[in-house]
């Protein structure tokens, strides 16, 4: 069986050890068995994880003591996954869930875009001044669920015992003329995280079949590029999320400024800092765009990494099978 607890920075920091002895409640102790998996999350970082298996269990009146064996500190995440082309129901995800499990994965995190849900209609009123974005926001999967239906799921879900951490979440569209919209509408909301997302410049989309006529071939590189970052920085500044989606997808056109962005990123890894912010090492412009750097740009992974910015690998997966892509690569590439 696995458990996750919350446990000490100081004894995540030990980790080198090849054998861990901690002392827990004894109410915690009574539902460890020998041969448990125990996942101690770090009470400042909870993505800083050791596993490690129960090798035994001393019962004492002051405070049980485990004995942990095979300790490992590679905790594999897929931070963002959707169940947009299908319903939320409980088979659904489960297929998303199992293919975590069988890809050898520790967590999955499951989030739909806010345009699915019929709460969030009015955040993309912006986008429908071009008739091509218009046509996309009356396309079949839009605005089709309501979020009490994706409580529900939640809450079947969170019920089962799984061998897999599994986590619940949205990715909202942000851009700074509806922020307070936002605001308004996930106050009210309380999922395990929100992750927040640029996927329009001056209300237009960049990454869409038609980016090209409605964004790439109207502006300058360096406008955009600029444009993308300046509400990058909002949308991590706002203080509505917990983590920002794919930095750097601004590529996905395979256009790049021509000025360094040294500076920039200088000022997003301390914006993210002093909001709590994480950043998504994101594989889906890899393996979804055909674009060659799994995730993050050298140049940003860098900056994130000389800044202490925590940062947390993500799929981007819109189909089951897509689930963990890279997640093992990324995680690597994070530490080099
Ligand atoms: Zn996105
Ligand atoms: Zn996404």
């Amino acid at each position: 069986m696995r458990h996750d607890i919350s446990f000490s920075h100081q004894l995540i920091l030990q980790q080198a050890e090849k054998r861990l002895r901690i002392t827990v409640d004894n109410e915690v102790a009574a539902k460890l068995s020998v041969n448990d998996q125990l996942f101690l999350h770090d009470q400042q970082d909870e993505y800083r994880v050791i596993k490690a298996t129960v090798s035994a269990i001393n019962i004492l009146p002051e405070g049980s003591e485990i004995v942990l064996s095979n300790p490992d500190d590679n905790y594999y995440v897929d931070g963002h996954m959707h169940l947009e082309y299908g319903d939320l129901s409980v088979e659904y995800a489960l297929k998303f869930i199992e293919e975590g499990i069988r890809k050898g994965l520790d967590e999955v995190d499951i989030l739909d875009h806010t345009h699915r849900f019929q709460e969030f209609r009015d955040c993309y009123e912006h986008l429908r001044v071009f008739p091509q974005q218009d046509q996309w926001l009356n396309g079949p999967g839009k605005f089709r669920s309501s979020l009490a239906e994706y409580d529900r799921l939640i809450e079947e879900i969170r019920k089962m015992r799984l061998p897999i951490r599994v986590r619940f979440g949205l990715e909202v569209c942000y851009s700074e003329d509806t922020e307070e919209m936002l605001r308004g509408i996930l106050a009210e909301k309380h999922y395990d995280f929100l992750t927040g997302a640029v996927h329009s410049i001056d209300h237009r989309l960049y990454d869409m079949s038609f980016s090209d006529e409605l964004l790439w071939s109207q502006f300058d590189g360096n406008d955009i590029y600029c444009s993308y970052y300046h509400s990058v920085m909002a949308c991590v500044k706002s203080g509505l999320f917990d983590r920002l989606a794919h930095p750097d997808t601004i590529k996905v056109a395979n256009i790049y400024p021509s000025y360094d962005l040294s500076d920039t990123y200088q000022k997003l890894c301390q914006a993210l800092k002093d909001n709590n912010v994480m950043a998504e090492n994101n594989t889906g412009c890899h393996y979804r765009y055909g674009h060659p750097d799994i995730g993050l740009s050298d140049q940003l992974l860098a900056a994130f990494r000389q800044n202490n910015v925590r940062i947390i690998t993500a799929s981007d997966a819109h189909r089951p099978e897509h689930v963990g892509s890279y997640i093992k690569e990324a995680t690597e590439r994070g530490k080099l």
